[in-house]
């Protein structure tokens, strides 16, 4: 697995859990009896909630179903180490091989957890595509599902009686130490590159395309193994209880478990700790209240679901005050060590080829709208071809075709002899093309730095990215501002940092959406003379849209212009200059108005 956090960092996560933990159960150990019970149930919670986080937080999508996991974990490690003869009394109809079979708790354990990987990958397989609110749907319908079938398989799990006689062995010890793999699992994960690209797809699934992440793939990746550790915890939780019953897996303990990951904070695994000790507390103090008080003044009630309205509201006060959650975005140790990277000697970012980009008759409508009308254009690594046109002209709509990002209505799209119409967006960098966004589209709560990792990681050469990192970071003057936040930048600075992103992915075109807007005089030149840089030491094709027409002539070997959709001159600076069309459009004497 490869990590992409310094060392420095990583080190001080990973030290600080088996810390933390075996604190926690030698603490349980020496009091014993109701506290020793309240910890283990404590760290099989912070199994699963790291579980979840790693899935939830790094995708940014809520999940319901998590649940289901813990249960097929329960339910199939159970059935692996429950007696023979408890089998042979209660569950009469298994079948022969697992009637006979006992294994131990991690033989056990490790079949239910490879057994849920495998059902949670069936599962990815079908929802995988899915975004956004019907991507947690899908996740309750999963939940609804497991359920209905916890209850109806009732030769292998008895339905919906309780599930009884399975060797309690999960000591405070156990627990603790299923509690630090996740853990551990859980911190890695985040700082892997895997994780990071899914990072960079939950703030923003476009941009992440646009630099090569498979977005769907990654979840897919975060949802299998997230569901091995959520196995995990259900075996953990079924040899702790010895019997169970579906409904322990069930909307109840996905309330407590999806409270903590909010109220902590589900970007991080600090989050997913600081949710488990505050939601955990608070409960045990609501369980005493649960059954009426006497404060000797003043007698308070016995009121039923006390602790589940007491939940509720802290749920409801942490997404009001601080939706991001207790620990915030960073982990404790982001925030207490200094990132300190090791140098590493700038890798130069040529291209690795230098075919053109040949787009014929390119449409697209939206509805009734066509946004670009049978336009071709064909852009040569090498040339700085200036895109001019009015507002709605259909500018953005061409450069979001070329690029992937909008399929087009007709027309082809080839880089070098190969097709490019067909693939997804993510496979456009692939063939030598990247571009940045009129509206910015940075990954805003991950550092510069991590904006322009992701990217590396994303793309082929992922070897030597520290190296790629550090030259499109120099080359666009942002070595300075490496590790702040990139969403805290000014326009100016947020545009440079894609630019970097871009660069990083060693393009042979670069599409550059109006990288000056939002910057003063300076820093567009300071702007310009990076990108006559980038085309004149790497040779890289600069397509840019711009509404400085002095600058676009000024930088421009070529200028393509569009009007209401369609191509409506090509050529020189001086040609285009001199073209009536174009004086036309931009003088806005369109004859329609005149006559
Ligand atoms: P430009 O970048 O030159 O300002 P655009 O490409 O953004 O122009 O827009 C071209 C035309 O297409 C406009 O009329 C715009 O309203 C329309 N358009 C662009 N994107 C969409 C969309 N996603 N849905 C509907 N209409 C769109
Ligand atoms: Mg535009």
């Amino acid at each position: 697995m490869e990590l992409t956090a310094p060392r420095s960092q990583l080190a001080a996560a990973v030290l600080a859990v088996p810390g933390f933990v075996v604190l926690l159960a030698l603490a349980g150990d020496a009091i014993g009896t109701s506290v020793e019970r309240t910890i283990i149930v404590f760290l099989i919670s912070l199994t699963a909630i790291a579980a979840m986080g790693l899935y939830s937080g790094n995708s940014g999508i809520l999940s319901f179903g998590h649940l289901s996991f813990m249960g097929i974990g329960a339910y199939a490690a159970a059935l692996l180490t429950l007696p023979a003869q408890i089998k042979g009394a209660t569950l009469p109809a298994l079948p022969e091989w697992l009637a006979v079979i006992e294994l131990g708790l991690l033989p056990a354990t490790l079949t239910a957890v490879i057994l849920t990987m495998t059902v949670a990958g069936l599962v990815g397989l079908a929802i995988w595509r899915l975004d956004g609110s019907a991507a947690t749907i899908s996740t309750l319908a999963l939940l609804i599902i497991t359920h209905g079938i916890l209850i109806g398989w009732r030769d292998v799990t008895r339905g919906a009686q309780t599930f009884f006689g399975v060797p309690r062995d999960t000591t405070i010890w156990v627990a603790a130490a299923g509690c630090v793999i996740s853990l551990v699992v859980a911190r890695l994960y985040r700082d892997s590159a895997c994780g990071l690209r899914l990072r960079a797809g939950r703030e923003n699934a476009i941009a992440a395309a646009a630099i090569g992440i498979s977005v769907p793939r990654e979840r897919f990746i975060a949802f299998v193994l997230s569901a091995g550790l959520m196995a995990l915890s259900g075996a953990l939780i079924a040899h702790f209880l010895g019997a169970f019953s579906p409904k322990k897996f069930y909307f109840t303990d996905t309330f407590f478990l999806l409270a903590m990951l909010i109220v902590g904070g589900m970007t991080t695994v600090t989050g997913a700790v600081l949710g488990a000790v505050v939601v955990t507390l608070l409960t045990e103090l609501l369980r005493r209240l649960e059954g009426g008080l006497d404060l000797g003044f003043v007698e308070i009630p016995q009121v039923f679901g006390t602790t589940q309205i007491g939940i509720g509201m802290l749920i409801l006060l942490a997404l009001m005050r601080r939706p991001e959650g207790l620990a915030g975005l960073r982990e404790w140790e982001e925030w207490l060590i200094p990132p300190r990277r090791t140098a590493v000697d700038p890798k130069p970012l040529s291209p690795a080829e230098s075919d053109p980009l040949d787009a014929i008759s390119l449409t697209k409508r939206f509805g009734g709208v066509v946004a670009t009308e049978e336009v071709s254009v064909t852009v040569t690594p090498g040339e700085i071809v200036g895109l001019i046109g009015p507002n709605g002209s259909g500018k953005t709509t061409l450069l979001n075709q070329l690029s992937g990002v909008l399929r087009p209505s007709e027309g082809a799209i080839t880089k070098g002899g190969k097709d490019l119409v067909h693939l997804p967006p993510h496979k456009f960098v692939d063939a030598g093309i990247a571009r940045t966004f009129q509206n910015i589209r940075l990954f805003p709560t991950l550092s510069v730095y991590q904006n322009v990792q992701a990217a590396a990681l994303a793309t082929k050469g992922g070897r030597d990215a520290g190296a790629r990192v550090a030259a499109a970071l120099e080359r666009l003057g942002l070595s300075g501002v490496t590790e702040t936040m990139a969403g805290n930048l000014s326009y100016g600075d947020q545009r440079r940092v894609e630019i970097a992103r871009a660069l990083v992915c060693q393009p042979s075109l670069i599409f550059l959406d109006e990288p000056a807007a939002g910057m003063n005089r300076e820093e567009t030149d300071a702007l310009m003379e990076i990108l006559r840089k980038l085309n004149s030491d790497l040779g890289i094709g600069i397509l840019l849209v711009d509404h400085d027409l002095g600058l676009i002539n000024a930088l421009c070997h070529r200028i393509i212009v569009l009007n209401e959709g369609k191509l409506i001159a090509e050529g020189s600076p001086e040609e285009v200059r001199r073209n009536p069309a174009v004086i036309e459009a931009y003088l806005g004497t369109s004859k329609k108005e005149t006559r």
